[in-house]
């Protein structure tokens, strides 16, 4: 038998319909085993699940995928038949048929494109786990991911050869399997009538690594079911269908770029564009695009992005030529593009306004969500419902509660505010389908995350956020649907780095963020709490400035400092919430790929502590 060793040891090429050669090397006896196109299984099955029943069901001709710049596209016909095909190659190379992967973890390294789609439907359709790697980690943290999530095959795109070699190198007793994709041509032909195959119980999903911040990263298991519960919901919240053309601009090992803008168009048979890495000119051209006079390309409907990216987008329009900038207004109205969403850090209002005045009205709609639980909170499709500060009301499916961070106790509804009329913050706790099941390997940290309760509906996911609730007049009227209704939820940040406690207050980092990036002498925030013998912490703010405002808001000849930040601002915050300290910084606050700031690092390279 080849089987186990087979896992641990394959080399051979693998997802391509064309590829001339498949093959792979049993480690413990050297057999060079075949698996050609000849190979292929005779029946074409995909596993009954509702991403797969999707799959099947969608219109064979319709567009799943375009790579820009390329423009070269795939239909669901080319991502069926691709997806049965890889299943058919990883099942194969696991030597034992169906069963062969169940479970098993299966990293994959792929640009952002049409493979990385086939990768992970592949996998996932074999019941196994999908671990995307990112192309930009350092290797010793790719292989730490191998390691640490014991995945026994390694799938990579030819352009990754030599880094699926590099980490297989160096003690690891594994191949990779190289993926060398030639042509793929339309249409489904060659596979003939694709069955869907009942599984005896479901052991597949994807693995994803979150940023550690103290700890080295934690592999987060989703299982199918929470994959399929997300995307359900986020079709139900968003209305995603057929007609929708999604501009991807996200990194693909995050849940933002992987569930809501790959696996929840391709549930709903939208199709994706592909446009990374992120150039903020490209961008708007392709947006303006179709509405040049020459223009030719379908309008974008759909765009998934975090702050950052709107940011950059607004700050470079006005240096667009006049006609670009004028088609790329026709190109983001509301008419036209369908829903902007912004989410995976804090919206600032300023950019919100910026982008509304950008295009002609429209609203960017903040959603909250982790890798643990993929989206939970979301503001509504309805304009109304697109409060600013806000992330909205929780998601179809997805249970909220908040538990107050002084008394421990839950919030029930009726009780945001205490007996003094100040509004009370919980900790954000989560349950349902939709939560993820472990930190793989890690029990510790699992039953440390989850508190029970009960009632015996299961344990609350304890995501380490802080956030108030209150009633929106005009706002949460059912308007987006049933399930946005009620008080929202307002994000102050998280309980380990934003909640800043200055003697017997509590400050909020977030709020004093968005306070500060309204100043116009200010570009960019970061506020953290560094410890004071008086009080305890100190709210401390970390600026990058815009420095011809700043150099010209100067008073007595100075530039532009803290003392004026506390002026313009003792009218918004109240005495406490005022940073004491202003720390410029030149260039850019660092962040990572989705925008996020790790404050913990940030403290420790400008104040050293
Ligand atoms: P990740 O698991 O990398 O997607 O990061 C999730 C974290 O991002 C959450 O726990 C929040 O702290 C933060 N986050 C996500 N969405 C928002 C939002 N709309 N506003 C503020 N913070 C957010």
């Amino acid at each position: 038998m080849h089987q186990r060793t087979l896992l641990s040891a394959s080399r051979g090429v693998l997802l391509s319909r064309r590829a001339s050669l498949a093959y792979l090397t049993c480690k413990s006896c050297r057999t060079r085993l075949n698996f050609g196109f000849s190979a292929r299984r005779s029946l074409a099955t995909l596993p009954n699940l509702p991403l797969f029943r999707a799959l099947k069901n969608h219109d064979p001709a319709s567009l799943a995928v375009v790579h820009n710049p390329s423009f070269r596209s795939f239909t669901y016909g080319n991502l069926v038949a691709d997806v049965v095909q890889a299943q058919d190659r990883l099942l194969k190379s696991s030597g034992s048929g169906r069963d062969g992967l169940r479970g098993e973890r299966v990293a994959f390294l792929a640009e952002n494109s049409y493979d990385y789609v086939v990768m992970l439907l592949s996998i996932v359709a074999s019941d196994a786990i999908a671990v995307p790697l990112s192309t930009g980690f350092p290797i010793h943290e790719l292989k730490y991911i191998m390691d640490n999530s014991q995945a026994g095959m390694l799938v990579a795109t030819k352009r990754y050869e030599d880094i699926a070699q590099n980490i297989m190198d160096g003690g690891l007793d594994r191949q990779p399997i190289l993926d060398v994709r030639s042509k793929i041509t339309a249409g489904a032909s060659g596979i003939g009538v694709i069955e869907l195959e009942g599984l005896d119980g479901v052991n597949g999903g994807m693995m994803l690594y979150t940023s550690g911040t103290t700890n080295r990263p934690k592999g987060v298991l989703i299982p199918q079911s929470a994959l399929a519960a997300q995307a359900a919901s986020l079709v139900e919240a968003w209305k995603y269908s057929p007609d929708d053309r999604l501009l991807h601009l996200l990194p693909l090992h995050h849940i933002h770029g992987t569930v809501n803008a790959i696996l929840t168009p391709i549930l709903s048979g939208s199709s994706i564009e592909f446009m990374f890495p992120f150039n903020p000119t490209a961008v708007w051209k392709r947006l303006a695009e179709p509405f040049l006079p020459e223009g030719t390309r379908d309008k974008i409907t759909f765009l998934n992005a975090v702050p950052t990216i709107y940011n950059r987008l607004l700050s470079i329009y006005p240096t667009l030529p006049p006609e670009i900038q004028q088609a790329a207004k026709i190109g983001i109205s509301p008419e036209h593009l369908r829903l902007n969403i912004s989410g995976s850090a804090a919206l600032p209002t300023p950019t919100k306004k910026a982008w509304q005045n950008v295009s002609n009205g429209n609203v960017l709609l903040e959603r909250y969500g982790m890798t643990e639980v993929g989206m939970a909170l979301s503001c509504g499709l309805d304009f109304a419902d697109r409060v600013d500060g806000s992330v909205g009301w929780p998601l179809p499916s997805v249970e909220v509660r908040l538990v107050d961070t002084d008394t421990n106790e839950v919030i029930h509804p009726g009780e945001e505010t205490d007996a003094s009329g100040r509004i009370r913050e919980g900790e954000i706790q989560l349950r349902g389908p939709t939560i993820f099941r472990e930190y793989w390997g890690n029990e510790k940290a699992t039953r440390e995350t989850f508190a029970p309760d009960s009632d015996g509906k299961g344990s609350w996911f304890k995501t380490g956020d802080v956030a108030t609730r209150r009633t929106v007049e005009a706002a949460g009227r059912e308007m987006s649907g049933d399930w946005a209704k009620g008080p929202m939820y307002f994000i102050q940040g998280r309980r380990s780095v934003d909640i800043i406690k200055i003697g017997g207050e509590k400050v909020s980092a977030l709020e004093v963020e968005r306070e500060l990036l309204s100043l116009p002498q200010i570009a960019e925030a970061a506020v953290v709490g560094l410890p004071s013998e008086q009080w305890g912490q100190k709210v401390v703010a970390i600026v990058v400035l815009n420095t011809e405002v700043a150099a010209q808001t100067g008073r007595n000849g100075k530039p532009w400092g803290a003392l004026d930040m506390r002026r313009a601002l003792k009218d918004r915050l109240a005495g406490y919430k005022l940073p004491s300290e202003m720390k410029v910084l030149d260039g850019a606050i660092p962040r990572n790929a989705m925008g996020k700031v790790n404050k913990k690092m940030l403290v420790k390279e400008v104040f050293g502590v």
